[in-house]
């Protein structure tokens, strides 16, 4: 590890200011300082700005950025009104890691290609203009959709896949004021600088994460992985679906591990709301989703896996209970 300057900010204000390296819960950011992926020279402690609690908002709610993901996931508005969120944080990671781990740091967490953590080789992510290792190499965790010939790297994390199709808004602050983006817009496509994960600017802080109304409906998280726990996705689905008079009356639909980021099915989801649920329509949903979808070899299984899941998905979520 490199050497660094540590301070402790006391408001939000006081860590925007510092124009250091935010640091959280520290779980991603450690380890990346460890590899020597990531070299900040000044670190600014967040852990005690406030921001830690959850809140009513009108008809919906708001998140502080500090609040832990194992608090977020047992709130019990949450768990009653947004119950897809709390199921999608506890598929992620472990007990210990999640209460530590914040929701500001976990919008943050950086990708878990191989190639990214191993400074000899090249990444244009990590470095840029060096080329990119994956793209020929090892594969299994990569993208299917909206990658580039600069990065093929997915966004991994859980919790921004649920708040992506729960229309959450992520609101920031910075040197030139506050601002909000919407969670669908907030995490970028690799393009020609896959450097940038997200839209966020350089010396910007996330403040919080608001969630709408609640939607009701089933909501279903389903990730698919190579372990039961403590794994990565290989693919995740994250839905609503609301059921009136046999057909499906509002759809929400966002996947996970399958792009840079969570990819919210917009398109599948006007196909979907207003019909009777069947197989045939959500096979054709899911050609929808899968246009465009490329593999690369070790993770060419990711696109019949997204279309089973997806399919199983829609059909626990659209089944009626006696
Ligand atoms: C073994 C292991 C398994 C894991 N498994 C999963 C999993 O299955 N699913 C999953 O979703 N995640 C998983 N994670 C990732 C984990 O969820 C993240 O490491 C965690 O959420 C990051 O939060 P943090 O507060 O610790 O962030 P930190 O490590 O403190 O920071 C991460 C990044 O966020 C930035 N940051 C932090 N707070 C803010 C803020 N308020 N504003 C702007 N920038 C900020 C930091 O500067 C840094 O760049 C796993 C992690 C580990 C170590
Ligand atoms: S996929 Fe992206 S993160 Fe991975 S090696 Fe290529 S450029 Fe780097």
């Amino acid at each position: 590890m490199r050497p660094f300057t540590y301070t402790r900010a006391a408001t939000p204000a006081e860590a925007i200011g510092s124009a250091a390296r935010i640091i959280a819960g520290g779980t991603n950011l450690l380890d990346l300082m460890k590899h020597q992926v990531e070299t900040p020279d000044r670190l600014c402690d967040v852990n005690h700005v406030g921001l830690d609690r959850v809140e009513r908002d009108g008809d919906g709610l708001r998140i502080g950025a500090l609040v832990r993901n194992s608090d977020l996931a047992a709130d019990d508005a949450v768990r009653t009104d947004w119950p897809l969120l709390s199921r999608a944080i506890l598929a992620g990671a472990s007990g210990q890691i999640r209460n530590r781990a914040t929701t500001g740091g976990n919008l943050m967490q950086r990708t878990r290609c191989y190639y990214f953590y191993d400074i000899d080789a090249p990444c244009n992510k990590r470095e840029p203009g060096s080329g990119c290792a994956a793209i020929g190499g090892r594969t299994r965790l990569h993208a299917i959709l909206g990658a580039s010939d600069q990065c093929i790297a997915t966004y991994p994390g859980d919790m921004a896949v649920a708040l992506s199709a729960l229309d959450a808004t992520v609101e920031v602050e910075g040197p030139e004021g506050r601002r909000e983006i919407a969670a669908t817009a907030f995490h970028r496509l690799p393009g020609t600088t896959p450097e940038r994960d997200t839209e966020l600017r350089p010396g910007e802080m996330i403040l919080s994460v608001r969630l709408p109304a609640p939607l009701g409906g089933r909501q279903i998280y389903r990730k698919v992985r190579d372990r039961r726990s403590y794994a990565f996705a290989l693919v995740s689905v994250a839905a609503a679906v609301g059921m009136k008079d046999g057909r499906m009356e509002t759809v929400r639909l966002a996947f996970g591990s399958v792009a840079a980021k969570p990819w919210r099915a917009i398109e599948a989801e006007a196909m979907l709301a207003g019909q009777a649920p069947s197989a045939d329509l959500f096979d054709r949903a899911a050609d929808v989703v899968l246009a465009g979808a490329q593999g690369y070899g070790d993770n060419d299984f990711k696109i019949p896996l997204l279309r089973r899941t997806m399919r199983a998905v829609l059909a626990e979520a659209t089944q009626e209970t006696m």
